[in-house]
Protein backbone atom coordinates (compact mmCIF):
# COMPACT_ATOMS: atom_id res chain seq x y z
CA UNK A 1 0.00 0.00 0.00
CA UNK A 2 2.68 2.17 1.12
CA UNK A 3 4.79 1.78 -2.58
CA UNK A 4 1.16 2.80 -4.31
CA UNK A 5 0.42 5.78 -1.93
CA UNK A 6 4.25 7.29 -2.61
CA UNK A 7 3.55 6.15 -6.71
CA UNK A 8 0.52 8.65 -6.21
CA UNK A 9 2.73 11.12 -4.12
CA UNK A 10 5.41 10.98 -7.34
CA UNK A 11 3.08 11.56 -9.75
CA UNK A 12 1.79 15.02 -7.80
CA UNK A 13 5.66 15.66 -7.40
CA UNK A 14 6.09 15.27 -11.03
CA UNK A 15 3.21 17.62 -12.31
CA UNK A 16 4.81 20.57 -10.24
CA UNK A 17 7.95 20.06 -12.22
CA UNK A 18 10.21 17.74 -9.91
CA UNK A 19 11.94 14.18 -11.27
CA UNK A 20 13.16 11.01 -9.04
CA UNK A 21 16.79 10.55 -8.09
CA UNK A 22 18.58 7.85 -6.94
CA UNK A 23 20.42 9.30 -4.28
CA UNK A 24 19.19 11.10 -1.24
CA UNK A 25 21.97 13.43 -0.07
CA UNK A 26 21.04 15.21 -3.88
CA UNK A 27 17.28 15.61 -3.40
CA UNK A 28 15.62 19.00 -2.83
CA UNK A 29 12.91 17.07 -1.28
CA UNK A 30 13.33 14.18 0.45
CA UNK A 31 9.74 12.20 1.75
CA UNK A 32 9.96 9.16 3.85
CA UNK A 33 6.37 7.43 3.54
CA UNK A 34 5.80 5.81 7.03
CA UNK A 35 3.87 2.61 8.68
CA UNK A 36 2.73 2.46 11.95
CA UNK A 37 1.84 -1.48 12.03
CA UNK A 38 3.91 -2.57 14.31
CA UNK A 39 7.16 -0.96 16.26
CA UNK A 40 9.85 -2.10 14.27
CA UNK A 41 8.43 -0.37 11.66
CA UNK A 42 8.07 2.93 13.51
CA UNK A 43 11.92 2.24 14.75
CA UNK A 44 12.78 2.14 11.20
CA UNK A 45 11.36 5.59 10.37
CA UNK A 46 12.99 7.32 13.23
CA UNK A 47 16.73 6.13 12.24
CA UNK A 48 15.90 7.30 9.05
CA UNK A 49 15.13 10.56 10.15
CA UNK A 50 18.26 11.15 12.20
CA UNK A 51 20.05 9.80 9.26
CA UNK A 52 18.38 12.64 6.66
CA UNK A 53 18.70 15.07 9.50
CA UNK A 54 22.40 14.59 9.12
CA UNK A 55 22.39 14.80 5.10
CA UNK A 56 20.16 18.02 5.63
CA UNK A 57 23.29 19.66 7.60
CA UNK A 58 25.14 19.62 4.40
CA UNK A 59 22.08 20.45 2.10
CA UNK A 60 20.80 22.86 4.07
CA UNK A 61 17.62 23.84 1.61
CA UNK A 62 16.55 20.33 1.53
CA UNK A 63 13.00 19.71 2.18
CA UNK A 64 12.63 16.70 4.69
CA UNK A 65 8.72 15.57 4.71
CA UNK A 66 7.70 12.94 6.67
CA UNK A 67 4.08 10.89 4.72
CA UNK A 68 1.39 8.52 6.01
CA UNK A 69 0.66 6.54 8.45
CA UNK A 70 2.62 8.23 10.83
CA UNK A 71 2.13 11.24 10.51
CA UNK A 72 -0.63 11.74 13.43
CA UNK A 73 1.65 10.24 16.08
CA UNK A 74 4.59 12.19 15.03
CA UNK A 75 2.66 15.28 14.77
CA UNK A 76 4.14 16.33 18.35
CA UNK A 77 7.25 14.75 18.50
CA UNK A 78 8.44 16.70 15.05
CA UNK A 79 6.85 20.12 15.82
CA UNK A 80 8.64 19.95 18.76
CA UNK A 81 12.12 18.12 18.43
CA UNK A 82 12.61 17.34 14.76
CA UNK A 83 12.77 21.42 13.29
CA UNK A 84 14.72 19.67 10.35
CA UNK A 85 11.18 18.19 8.98
CA UNK A 86 9.34 20.88 7.22
CA UNK A 87 5.94 18.72 6.37
CA UNK A 88 3.91 16.23 8.03
CA UNK A 89 1.24 14.88 5.79
CA UNK A 90 -1.23 11.71 6.18
CA UNK A 91 -2.71 9.35 4.16
CA UNK A 92 -5.87 11.46 2.62
CA UNK A 93 -3.77 14.95 2.22
CA UNK A 94 -1.46 14.41 -0.60
CA UNK A 95 -3.33 16.45 -2.85
CA UNK A 96 -2.34 19.77 -0.54
CA UNK A 97 1.65 19.03 -1.24
CA UNK A 98 2.06 21.08 -4.13
CA UNK A 99 0.34 23.60 -2.05
CA UNK A 100 2.36 23.26 1.36
CA UNK A 101 5.51 23.36 -0.81
CA UNK A 102 4.44 26.82 -2.05
CA UNK A 103 3.67 28.09 1.61
CA UNK A 104 6.89 26.51 2.85
CA UNK A 105 8.22 28.45 0.09
CA UNK A 106 7.51 31.63 1.07
CA UNK A 107 7.47 31.22 5.31
CA UNK A 108 10.25 28.41 5.74
CA UNK A 109 7.72 27.24 8.41
CA UNK A 110 6.84 23.20 9.22
CA UNK A 111 3.26 22.33 8.05
CA UNK A 112 1.13 19.81 9.33
CA UNK A 113 -2.05 18.61 7.93
CA UNK A 114 -3.18 14.80 9.13
CA UNK A 115 -6.66 15.12 8.82
CA UNK A 116 -8.53 11.97 7.71
CA UNK A 117 -11.49 12.03 5.27
CA UNK A 118 -14.28 10.21 4.58
CA UNK A 119 -14.50 10.60 0.59
CA UNK A 120 -10.85 11.20 -0.65
CA UNK A 121 -9.80 8.16 -2.72
CA UNK A 122 -7.53 9.70 -5.12
CA UNK A 123 -10.05 8.20 -7.98
CA UNK A 124 -8.93 10.58 -10.71
CA UNK A 125 -4.82 10.50 -10.21
CA UNK A 126 -3.21 8.41 -12.26
CA UNK A 127 0.39 6.99 -9.89
CA UNK A 128 3.28 7.10 -11.49
CA UNK A 129 4.95 3.67 -11.98
CA UNK A 130 8.66 2.37 -12.98
CA UNK A 131 8.55 -0.23 -15.80
CA UNK A 132 7.99 -3.27 -14.54
CA UNK A 133 5.58 -6.46 -14.64
CA UNK A 134 2.90 -5.68 -11.52
CA UNK A 135 1.15 -2.66 -11.35
CA UNK A 136 -0.89 -1.97 -8.03
CA UNK A 137 -4.24 -0.47 -7.96
CA UNK A 138 -5.23 0.71 -5.17
CA UNK A 139 -9.49 -0.19 -5.28
CA UNK A 140 -10.27 0.97 -1.54
CA UNK A 141 -8.71 2.89 1.79
CA UNK A 142 -9.24 2.79 5.21
CA UNK A 143 -10.73 0.04 7.34
CA UNK A 144 -14.29 -0.25 9.80
CA UNK A 145 -12.97 -3.71 11.26
CA UNK A 146 -10.90 -2.45 14.44
CA UNK A 147 -9.50 -5.58 15.53
CA UNK A 148 -8.46 -4.78 18.89
CA UNK A 149 -4.34 -5.00 17.59
CA UNK A 150 -4.46 -2.86 14.64
CA UNK A 151 -3.44 0.74 14.13
CA UNK A 152 -4.85 0.88 10.87
CA UNK A 153 -8.69 2.18 11.38
CA UNK A 154 -7.19 4.86 13.41
CA UNK A 155 -4.17 5.98 11.22
CA UNK A 156 -5.83 5.79 7.71
CA UNK A 157 -9.44 6.16 8.77
CA UNK A 158 -13.06 5.00 7.32
CA UNK A 159 -13.38 2.42 4.56
CA UNK A 160 -14.27 4.34 1.06
CA UNK A 161 -14.04 2.57 -2.64
CA UNK A 162 -13.53 4.41 -6.05
CA UNK A 163 -16.03 3.07 -8.84
CA UNK A 164 -15.38 0.49 -11.01
CA UNK A 165 -15.21 2.90 -14.08
CA UNK A 166 -12.29 4.83 -12.20
CA UNK A 167 -10.39 1.08 -11.32
CA UNK A 168 -10.85 -0.17 -15.31
CA UNK A 169 -9.50 2.62 -16.31
CA UNK A 170 -6.68 2.51 -14.69
CA UNK A 171 -6.30 -1.27 -15.60
CA UNK A 172 -7.13 -0.31 -19.02
CA UNK A 173 -4.14 2.19 -19.01
CA UNK A 174 -1.62 0.01 -16.92
CA UNK A 175 -1.62 -2.63 -19.35
CA UNK A 176 -1.36 -0.42 -22.48
CA UNK A 177 1.59 0.88 -20.76
CA UNK A 178 2.95 -2.72 -21.04
CA UNK A 179 1.80 -4.21 -17.44
CA UNK A 180 1.12 -8.00 -17.63
CA UNK A 181 -0.01 -8.09 -13.69
CA UNK A 182 -2.72 -6.04 -12.11
CA UNK A 183 -2.44 -6.07 -8.12
CA UNK A 184 -6.03 -4.83 -6.65
CA UNK A 185 -4.84 -3.30 -3.21
CA UNK A 186 -7.22 -2.20 -0.04
CA UNK A 187 -6.59 -2.59 3.91
CA UNK A 188 -9.21 -4.96 3.23
CA UNK A 189 -9.85 -5.44 -0.38
CA UNK A 190 -12.85 -7.60 -0.16
CA UNK A 191 -15.10 -5.14 1.55
CA UNK A 192 -14.50 -3.15 -1.61
CA UNK A 193 -18.28 -1.09 -1.67
CA UNK A 194 -19.08 1.18 -4.65
CA UNK A 195 -22.96 2.06 -4.68
CA UNK A 196 -24.83 -1.58 -5.52
CA UNK A 197 -21.66 -3.16 -6.60
CA UNK A 198 -19.29 -5.69 -4.34
CA UNK A 199 -15.83 -6.88 -5.42
CA UNK A 200 -16.95 -9.94 -6.90
CA UNK A 201 -18.26 -7.91 -10.01
CA UNK A 202 -15.08 -5.63 -9.31
CA UNK A 203 -13.32 -8.57 -9.85
CA UNK A 204 -14.98 -10.12 -12.77
CA UNK A 205 -15.04 -6.59 -14.32
CA UNK A 206 -11.28 -6.20 -14.14
CA UNK A 207 -10.56 -9.93 -15.04
CA UNK A 208 -12.32 -9.17 -18.74
CA UNK A 209 -9.81 -6.58 -19.40
CA UNK A 210 -8.42 -7.61 -22.81
CA UNK A 211 -4.73 -7.82 -22.60
CA UNK A 212 -4.49 -8.51 -18.56
CA UNK A 213 -2.28 -12.09 -18.21
CA UNK A 214 -2.66 -11.87 -14.57
CA UNK A 215 -4.85 -10.81 -11.76
CA UNK A 216 -4.32 -10.41 -7.68
CA UNK A 217 -5.26 -9.00 -5.07
CA UNK A 218 -4.70 -8.64 -1.73
CA UNK A 219 -5.65 -8.08 1.31
CA UNK A 220 -8.65 -9.75 1.92
CA UNK A 221 -10.61 -9.91 5.23
CA UNK A 222 -12.05 -13.87 5.39
CA UNK A 223 -14.84 -12.73 7.07
CA UNK A 224 -15.72 -10.97 3.32
CA UNK A 225 -14.70 -13.88 1.47
CA UNK A 226 -18.10 -15.04 -0.36
CA UNK A 227 -18.75 -18.31 -2.65
CA UNK A 228 -19.78 -15.53 -5.45
CA UNK A 229 -16.07 -14.22 -4.88
CA UNK A 230 -14.54 -17.80 -5.08
CA UNK A 231 -16.88 -18.32 -8.38
CA UNK A 232 -15.52 -15.37 -10.21
CA UNK A 233 -11.54 -16.77 -9.58
CA UNK A 234 -12.63 -20.27 -11.04
CA UNK A 235 -14.31 -18.80 -13.84
CA UNK A 236 -11.59 -16.19 -15.43
CA UNK A 237 -8.20 -17.91 -16.39
CA UNK A 238 -6.18 -14.57 -15.60
CA UNK A 239 -7.50 -14.25 -12.03
CA UNK A 240 -4.54 -16.30 -10.12
CA UNK A 241 -4.93 -19.11 -8.10
CA UNK A 242 -4.03 -17.95 -4.81
CA UNK A 243 -5.45 -15.86 -1.71
CA UNK A 244 -4.23 -14.63 1.49
CA UNK A 245 -6.39 -15.52 4.04
CA UNK A 246 -5.01 -13.98 7.55
CA UNK A 247 -5.81 -16.51 9.90
CA UNK A 248 -4.35 -14.22 12.70
CA UNK A 249 -5.50 -16.83 15.77
CA UNK A 250 -6.74 -20.81 16.17
CA UNK A 251 -8.32 -20.01 18.99
CA UNK A 252 -11.53 -19.32 19.24
CA UNK A 253 -11.28 -17.47 22.75
CA UNK A 254 -8.10 -15.26 21.10
CA UNK A 255 -10.52 -14.37 17.99
CA UNK A 256 -12.78 -13.22 19.87
CA UNK A 257 -10.61 -10.55 21.57
CA UNK A 258 -9.25 -9.73 18.69
CA UNK A 259 -12.30 -9.22 17.27
CA UNK A 260 -12.00 -10.64 14.23
CA UNK A 261 -15.75 -11.71 13.85
CA UNK A 262 -15.00 -14.93 12.58
CA UNK A 263 -14.09 -18.64 13.91
CA UNK A 264 -11.77 -20.74 13.88
CA UNK A 265 -14.26 -23.76 12.89
CA UNK A 266 -15.51 -20.90 10.23
CA UNK A 267 -11.80 -20.48 9.04
CA UNK A 268 -11.30 -24.16 8.33
CA UNK A 269 -14.46 -24.79 6.32
CA UNK A 270 -13.51 -21.56 4.00
CA UNK A 271 -9.63 -23.08 3.43
CA UNK A 272 -11.65 -26.36 2.80
CA UNK A 273 -14.21 -24.59 0.06
CA UNK A 274 -11.45 -22.67 -1.72
CA UNK A 275 -9.59 -25.87 -1.91
CA UNK A 276 -12.40 -27.73 -3.39
CA UNK A 277 -13.55 -24.65 -5.73
CA UNK A 278 -9.83 -23.91 -6.89
CA UNK A 279 -7.85 -26.80 -6.58
CA UNK A 280 -3.95 -26.31 -5.94
CA UNK A 281 -5.12 -22.65 -4.83
CA UNK A 282 -1.66 -21.38 -3.02
CA UNK A 283 -3.30 -20.36 0.51
CA UNK A 284 -0.72 -17.93 2.44
CA UNK A 285 -1.53 -16.52 6.27
CA UNK A 286 -1.11 -13.65 8.60
CA UNK A 287 -0.59 -14.84 11.99
CA UNK A 288 -0.09 -13.14 15.26
CA UNK A 289 1.65 -14.81 18.04
CA UNK A 290 1.56 -13.86 22.23
CA UNK A 291 -1.49 -11.31 21.34
CA UNK A 292 -2.31 -10.57 25.46
CA UNK A 293 -3.81 -13.35 27.60
CA UNK A 294 -2.96 -16.00 24.39
CA UNK A 295 -2.35 -19.43 27.05
CA UNK A 296 -0.20 -22.58 25.97
CA UNK A 297 -3.45 -23.90 24.70
CA UNK A 298 -4.43 -21.35 22.23
CA UNK A 299 -1.39 -20.90 21.00
CA UNK A 300 -1.40 -24.95 20.38
CA UNK A 301 -4.90 -24.33 19.24
CA UNK A 302 -2.88 -22.23 15.95
CA UNK A 303 -0.76 -24.12 15.29
CA UNK A 304 -3.23 -27.36 14.88
CA UNK A 305 -5.12 -25.00 12.13
CA UNK A 306 -1.91 -24.55 10.62
CA UNK A 307 -1.46 -28.57 10.32
CA UNK A 308 -5.41 -28.76 9.16
CA UNK A 309 -4.87 -25.92 6.11
CA UNK A 310 -1.08 -26.45 5.40
CA UNK A 311 -0.46 -23.25 4.63
CA UNK A 312 1.69 -22.65 1.67
CA UNK A 313 3.38 -19.24 3.18
CA UNK A 314 3.10 -17.62 6.64
CA UNK A 315 3.72 -13.68 7.73
CA UNK A 316 4.09 -14.76 11.11
CA UNK A 317 4.95 -11.39 13.86
CA UNK A 318 4.73 -11.14 17.26
CA UNK A 319 2.14 -9.31 18.77
CA UNK A 320 3.45 -5.63 18.79
CA UNK A 321 1.49 -3.46 21.58
CA UNK A 322 0.02 0.09 19.74
CA UNK A 323 -1.05 3.23 21.36
CA UNK A 324 -4.61 4.07 21.48
CA UNK A 325 -5.68 0.19 20.24
CA UNK A 326 -8.02 -1.71 22.57
CA UNK A 327 -5.45 -4.66 22.95
CA UNK A 328 -3.18 -2.61 24.58
CA UNK A 329 -5.62 -1.74 27.62
CA UNK A 330 -5.70 -5.61 28.45
CA UNK A 331 -3.54 -6.36 31.70
CA UNK A 332 -2.42 -9.60 30.31
CA UNK A 333 0.56 -9.12 28.32
CA UNK A 334 2.75 -12.11 26.79
CA UNK A 335 6.30 -11.30 28.11
CA UNK A 336 8.92 -10.97 24.78
CA UNK A 337 10.45 -14.37 26.17
CA UNK A 338 7.53 -16.44 25.22
CA UNK A 339 6.49 -13.84 22.44
CA UNK A 340 9.88 -15.21 20.68
CA UNK A 341 10.09 -18.87 21.82
CA UNK A 342 6.56 -18.94 20.18
CA UNK A 343 7.50 -17.19 16.88
CA UNK A 344 10.42 -19.64 16.68
CA UNK A 345 7.90 -22.39 16.77
CA UNK A 346 5.48 -21.31 14.25
CA UNK A 347 8.33 -20.72 12.18
CA UNK A 348 9.54 -24.09 12.21
CA UNK A 349 6.24 -25.55 11.80
CA UNK A 350 5.20 -23.57 8.45
CA UNK A 351 8.53 -24.27 7.01
CA UNK A 352 7.75 -27.70 6.95
CA UNK A 353 4.68 -27.19 5.29
CA UNK A 354 5.98 -24.96 2.59
CA UNK A 355 8.29 -28.03 1.87
CA UNK A 356 5.44 -30.31 1.80
CA UNK A 357 3.30 -27.94 -0.40
CA UNK A 358 6.09 -27.17 -2.61
CA UNK A 359 7.47 -31.05 -3.07
CA UNK A 360 3.88 -31.65 -4.73
CA UNK A 361 4.37 -29.44 -6.88
CA UNK A 362 7.32 -31.44 -8.35
CA UNK A 363 6.46 -33.02 -11.73
CA UNK A 364 4.24 -30.58 -12.41
CA UNK A 365 4.00 -28.34 -15.60
CA UNK A 366 3.03 -24.63 -13.99
CA UNK A 367 2.08 -21.26 -16.31
CA UNK A 368 4.93 -19.15 -15.03
CA UNK A 369 5.34 -15.00 -15.60
CA UNK A 370 8.82 -14.42 -15.57
CA UNK A 371 9.33 -11.16 -13.33
CA UNK A 372 13.47 -10.90 -13.30
CA UNK A 373 16.74 -12.11 -13.45
CA UNK A 374 17.39 -14.77 -10.68
CA UNK A 375 19.33 -13.58 -7.66
CA UNK A 376 21.77 -15.83 -7.30
CA UNK A 377 22.39 -16.74 -11.03
CA UNK A 378 22.48 -14.39 -13.79
CA UNK A 379 21.67 -17.14 -16.36
CA UNK A 380 18.49 -18.10 -15.44
CA UNK A 381 14.83 -16.50 -14.65
CA UNK A 382 12.73 -15.82 -11.21
CA UNK A 383 8.94 -16.00 -12.05
CA UNK A 384 5.75 -16.74 -10.32
CA UNK A 385 3.24 -19.57 -10.31
CA UNK A 386 -0.30 -18.21 -11.14
CA UNK A 387 -0.40 -20.14 -7.44
CA UNK A 388 2.00 -17.72 -6.08
CA UNK A 389 5.03 -19.49 -5.99
CA UNK A 390 8.44 -18.43 -7.38
CA UNK A 391 10.44 -20.53 -9.80
CA UNK A 392 13.68 -20.74 -10.84
CA UNK A 393 15.25 -21.94 -14.22
CA UNK A 394 17.29 -21.61 -17.40
CA UNK A 395 16.67 -18.38 -19.11
CA UNK A 396 16.14 -20.28 -22.50
CA UNK A 397 14.91 -17.84 -25.46
CA UNK A 398 12.30 -16.34 -23.09
CA UNK A 399 12.07 -12.60 -22.08
CA UNK A 400 10.98 -10.71 -19.28
CA UNK A 401 7.05 -10.89 -18.96
CA UNK A 402 6.62 -14.38 -20.87
CA UNK A 403 4.36 -16.55 -19.61
CA UNK A 404 6.11 -19.78 -20.36
CA UNK A 405 5.21 -23.61 -19.39
CA UNK A 406 7.82 -24.84 -16.37
CA UNK A 407 8.33 -28.39 -15.68
CA UNK A 408 8.87 -28.24 -12.00
CA UNK A 409 11.37 -30.29 -11.08
CA UNK A 410 13.10 -29.88 -7.43
CA UNK A 411 11.96 -28.03 -4.52
CA UNK A 412 14.39 -26.45 -1.91
CA UNK A 413 14.26 -24.32 1.03
CA UNK A 414 10.74 -21.74 0.19
CA UNK A 415 11.77 -21.93 -3.82
CA UNK A 416 10.83 -24.10 -6.65
CA UNK A 417 13.37 -25.23 -9.37
CA UNK A 418 12.29 -26.23 -12.87
CA UNK A 419 12.81 -26.14 -16.92
CA UNK A 420 10.85 -24.33 -19.87
CA UNK A 421 9.39 -27.25 -21.85
CA UNK A 422 8.67 -26.33 -25.11
CA UNK A 423 5.01 -25.70 -26.23
CA UNK A 424 4.42 -28.58 -28.31
CA UNK A 425 5.65 -31.17 -25.28
CA UNK A 426 4.33 -28.80 -22.39
CA UNK A 427 0.92 -29.31 -24.69
N1 LIG B 1 -6.48 -6.14 6.72
C1 LIG B 1 -5.70 -7.31 6.78
C2 LIG B 1 -4.32 -7.12 7.40
C3 LIG B 1 -3.61 -5.82 7.30
S1 LIG B 1 -2.29 -5.54 8.43
C4 LIG B 1 -6.46 -8.32 7.62
O1 LIG B 1 -7.28 -7.98 8.40
O2 LIG B 1 -6.18 -9.50 7.54
C5 LIG B 1 -1.15 -6.85 8.03
C6 LIG B 1 -0.86 -7.79 9.15
O3 LIG B 1 -0.10 -7.16 10.15
C7 LIG B 1 -2.07 -8.31 9.88
O4 LIG B 1 -2.70 -9.35 9.21
C8 LIG B 1 -1.50 -8.75 11.20
O5 LIG B 1 -1.11 -10.11 11.16
C9 LIG B 1 -0.27 -7.86 11.36
N2 LIG B 1 -0.48 -6.90 12.45
C10 LIG B 1 -1.34 -5.87 12.48
N3 LIG B 1 -1.27 -5.23 13.67
C11 LIG B 1 -0.33 -5.89 14.40
C12 LIG B 1 0.18 -5.71 15.71
N4 LIG B 1 -0.25 -4.75 16.52
N5 LIG B 1 1.14 -6.59 16.14
C13 LIG B 1 1.59 -7.57 15.35
N6 LIG B 1 1.13 -7.78 14.11
C14 LIG B 1 0.17 -6.94 13.62
FE1 LIG C 1 -6.34 -4.01 10.81
FE2 LIG C 1 -7.05 -5.76 8.90
FE3 LIG C 1 -8.32 -5.73 11.25
FE4 LIG C 1 -8.65 -3.69 9.53
S1 LIG C 1 -9.27 -5.86 9.27
S2 LIG C 1 -8.36 -3.55 11.74
S3 LIG C 1 -6.59 -3.57 8.64
S4 LIG C 1 -6.13 -6.25 10.86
Amino acid sequence: MNVSDSELVESILIREGYNAIDSPDRADLLFINTCSIREHAEDKVHSLLGRYNIMKKNNPSMIIGVLGCMAQSLKHDILENKPYVDIVLGPDSYRRLPELLNRHKVNNKSLVDTQLSRFEIYDDLFPSRKEGVNAWITIMRGCDKFCTFCIVPFTRGRERSRSINGIVNEVKNAVNNGFSEVTLLGQNVNSYKYKDENFATLLENVAKVSGLKRLRYTSPHPQDISLELLDVMSKYDNICNSIHLPLQSGSDRILKRMNRTYTRKHFIDLAINIRKKLPNAGISTDIIVGFPGETEENFLNTLRVMDEVKFDSAFTFKYSPRKGTKALEYEDQVSEAVKQKRLEELILLQKSHTELRNQSFIGKIEKVLIEKESKRNSSKWAGRTDSNKWVIFDKQNAKIKDIVPVLITQSKDITLHGKIMNKAKAA
